[in-house]
């Protein structure tokens, strides 16, 4: 099919997980805002994630209409009846379903190929964890861009250990590595390094080698939070790439684009409103560990403990079924001063409200980079992935964050030790307190927030280098064209 001459046509196709498909499509609605045909590419299981957002976008801001193509999920795998996002696998059960989930998703390769051949698109975004979309884009002469959907910062620390192999030569009596190589010291725990299992590591390399020849890498960060990490990451990791965000802050206009993402939100938008409205300004304090992690029993009854007895007002998203962790007696202790969110939380709305003034997050980069947004601090409760990487960024470079101090990468809530609640509490007086430091950490923050909207408006950072993305594609494209007039002579 192709597109029209003067239009750039793009085709997304985010890894079926929360924490990778909010982000792409923000990303695709602020390429369709800026006049790009985008395209959005998942699964029959997932459209409902996708469709209302793209209707959405579709009504309101974007200046072509963003369109959705399926394909269906493979049958026949190990995963459980209707599974097609990997947030929807329970975190105890992810190590062994995550083998699987990839292993389905990678039978997408023939149906991808069908879509990328009927819809010729001038070039696609696809996920890290989507390698095998760079053959098969390729194969066709069409650029290949990845998402990470990570910092510069954790890139960079990730290529560090990939390059210079620290944990070999580290004597085995040693807990703490500096990685070697990067613009800062940064000094990690042994026990926080991400070790993945024989299999994983695998798909891992088939992620770099698909990027070493990919067109580029887009990246949801903004030049000014991490300047000499978006450096390290073009000048000495050699990538091209180019900083596009932060992308959620496309929905930063209205409440419904800020309500509704993801899942459906455990609770209403008004009753979400009136409750924060009811708070003083900065008072409350928000708690959520993304999309994929929970906790036991055990860390949610300290948890909530910890809250209680920090005496702020706060908002908390739960992710248990059961109540075998609720301390005697605290619902009514805390009634009216505490908000439990059985559930999804409409994230982006809260985080954004007035009467919020910290964050107590997991650190999976988007959460991270909306609360930078949101200009407030956080309280750092990394548990896998990037997550420790982000920590640093966040406490030892940006020093806008307090360590709840987790010691340990654990992927399984039993696997983690519990972190109690006077710890809890204290990290949330560090932040939500009225000290001198914690004032200054404030106030950080909210110049973060403000170099971040700055970065994505009109003439921003992140604004000029998309700018700079679109032109060199539709130069590629045009090139192209003329070639392919042109007659062959002999
Ligand atoms: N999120 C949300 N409500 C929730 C939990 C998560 O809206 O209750 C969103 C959050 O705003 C973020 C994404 O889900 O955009 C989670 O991504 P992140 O990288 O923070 O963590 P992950 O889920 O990948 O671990």
């Amino acid at each position: 099919m192709g597109s029209e001459g003067h239009t750039l046509s793009m085709l997304f196709f985010p890894l079926m997980a929360q924490g990778h498909m909010l982000p792409m499509l923000d990303m695709a609605k602020l390429f369709a805002m800026r006049g790009v045909e985008a395209t959005v590419l998942t699964t029959p299981g997932n459209a409902p994630l996708v469709r209302p957002f793209l209707d959405r976008a579709n009504a309101g801001p974007v200046a072509r209409p963003m369109r959705l193509r399926l394909v269906p999920f493979p049958s026949g795998t190990g995963l459980p009846e209707g599974c097609e996002n990997l947030s929807s696998i329970p975190a105890r059960e992810m190590p062994s379903l995550r083998v699987e989930f990839f292993r389905a998703v990678s039978r997408l390769r023939e149906p991808f190929g069908w879509v990328l051949g009927d819809l010729l698109p001038d070039c696609v975004v696809t996920d890290m964890f989507l390698p095998w979309t760079q053959d098969v884009a390729a194969g066709l002469g069409i650029p290949r861009l990845v998402f990470h959907g990570t910092s510069f910062f954790s890139l960079c620390v990730a290529e560090s250990l990939h390059r210079h192999r620290p944990l070999e030569t580290l004597p085995a009596e040693a807990e703490t590595l500096v990685i070697p190589g990067l613009p800062h010291r940064v000094e990690m725990l042994r026990s926080q390094i991400p070790n993945p299992p024989e299999e994983a590591r695998e798909l891992f390399d088939q992620v770099r080698e698909s990027e070493s020849k990919s067109y580029g890498v887009v990246v949801n960060s903004f030049y000014e939070l991490e300047p000499d990490y978006a450096r390290h990451y073009r000048e000495v990791v050699g990538r091209r790439a180019w900083h596009i965000g932060p992308v959620a802050l496309c929905n930063r206009d209205d409440d419904a684009d800020k309500s509704a993402r993801g899942y459906e939100a455990a609770i209403g938008r008004d009753d979400c409103l009136r409750w924060l409205d009811s708070k003083g300004a900065g008072s409350v304090l928000y708690v959520c560990f993304g999309s994929m992690s929970d906790f036991g029993a055990a860390q949610l009854r300290e948890m909530a403990l910890g809250l209680e007895a920090c005496g702020h007002p706060f908002v908390w998203a739960v992710r248990s079924d059961g109540d075998e962790w609720v301390p005697e007696g605290f619902e009514e202790r805390v009634r009216g001063r505490g908000l439990i969110i059985r559930g999804w939380a409409p994230q982006i709305l809260i985080l954004n409200h007035p009467s919020v003034g910290g964050f107590v997050t997991h650190c999976g980069w988007n959460s991270s980079l909306e609360g930078v947004s949101a200009g407030l601090p956080l309280v750092t409760w990394p548990l896998f992935a990037e997550q420790f990487f982000n920590e640093r960024l966040i406490v030892d470079v940006l020093r806008i964050g307090v360590s709840v101090g987790v010691k340990e990468y654990a992927m399984k809530p039993e696997e983690r030790r519990v972190v109690d609640a006077a710890t809890i509490r204290n990290a949330a007086e560090a932040v939500m307190g009225s000290g001198e430091e914690a004032q200054e950490r404030r106030r950080r923050a909210r110049e973060l927030g403000e170099t971040a909207r700055r970065a994505v408006g009109k003439g921003g950072s992140s604004y000029k280098d998309m700018s700079n993305l679109i032109e060199e594609l539709m130069e590629k494209k045009k090139k192209n064209a003329v070639q392919a007039q042109t007659p062959l002579t002999i």
